[in-house]
């Protein structure tokens, strides 16, 4: 039994209109789920993708507009990396962004790939990272960035603790991760990446020492929490067994409808989520129209009206090109 990588991440944002307009249109990736939090129905849950949001290219925004700014430290998740497919594509990537006025300092090697680090406009720190061509996502074609040039799903999360060891040791003796190199951070500290399943693109974690004693909050630009992947119902339970023997404080299982889930804190504070690949967002929607409309799953389907009305609607703001 061994996860597959990584399945999707969710962060937050304040102004889903902005939101829409950065990831669709400024990225290039697909709204693929237009939905709400199922614990808090009165926000968005906007899933991002590829062509129909493959297990390990979504990213997901909760709607929370009055949550306060993130305060990146211990305990939560401080960069996204996305892949792109080749060293063209990211200098493609590098003058896109500067088009749409994005700041970034141009390609860097880090952990032995090139990357451009960004953020989106609420402060949400991003980098895109050359896969090398690995296998991954399948850019959607009705995207506003040529398909060879798209971004093919996640990469990496940089997960910052206090203390490295007992995060460490969950990843590797209770998830199955595998040590695979350490790079030195701007500030002289290591990180150590660790991968699991195929490894490489998509299924990494670099694990990041964070010592500035600040209190970290997930808000607004944060991180909420990253999901990894396991293939199917049976391998699902026996991974909630397995960590419940382990000793770590995990829920049950969730039907969430587009997948089942599993959470837990790692020992440094950040919320983990294993995830099932399916049964996937092309459920309930035809694949050409995902997104379009508002999905609510079955049990929240009867109070439609009201959760609608609850919902303020959302207009993509429109990107503008520096000319
Ligand atoms: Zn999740």
């Amino acid at each position: 039994m061994e996860l597959g990588g990584l399945h999707h991440l969710t962060a937050v944002t304040g102004n889903p209109s902005l939101n829409v307009g950065f990831y669709t249109e400024v990225l290039g990736l697909r709204l693929v789920k237009k939905t709400v939090n199922q614990d808090d129905v009165g926000a968005y849950h906007l899933f991002y993708g590829d062509e129909i949001g493959h297990p390990g290219t979504e990213v997901t925004f909760f709607d929370w507009p009055f949550a306060g700014r993130t305060v990146r430290g211990p305990g939560t998740i401080t960069t996204t990396s996305l892949r792109v497919p080749s060293r063209d594509a990211l200098e493609w990537w590098a003058k896109r962004l500067s088009d749409f006025g994005v700041a970034h300092e141009g390609i860097a090697e880090r952990a032995g790939r090139a990357s451009i680090s960004f953020a989106d406009p609420e402060g949400q720190r991003l980098e895109l990272v050359e896969d090398g061509g690995a296998p991954g996502g399948t850019p959607w074609i009705g995207a506003t960035v040529p398909a060879e040039m798209g971004i093919k799903g996640l990469h990496a999360v940089h997960v910052a603790v206090t203390d490295p060891g007992p995060t460490s040791t969950l990843l590797t003796d209770v998830l199955g991760f595998r040590k695979a190199g350490t790079y030195r951070l701007a500030d002289g500290a290591e990180a150590v990446v660790f991968d699991v399943g195929a490894g490489g693109p998509g299924t990494e974690v670099h694990l990041v020492p964070h010592h500035n004693g600040v209190r970290s909050r997930v808000g607004i630009g944060g991180v909420h929490h990253v999901a990894f992947r396991t293939p199917n119902d049976e391998e699902h339970a026996a991974w909630r067994e397995k960590l419940a023997e382990a000793g770590v404080a995990v829920t049950g299982i969730i039907n969430r409808f587009y997948f089942h889930s599993i959470y837990f804190r790692e020992p440094g504070g950040v919320l983990f989520e294993i995830a099932t690949d399916g049964p996937g967002f092309a459920s309930d929607e035809n694949p050409e129209h995902l997104g379009e409309r508002l999905s609510l799953p079955p049990f929240l389907e009867d109070r439609r009206a009201r959760i609608e009305a609850g919902l303020k609607p959302i207009s993509p703001v429109k990107m503008a090109t520096r000319t």
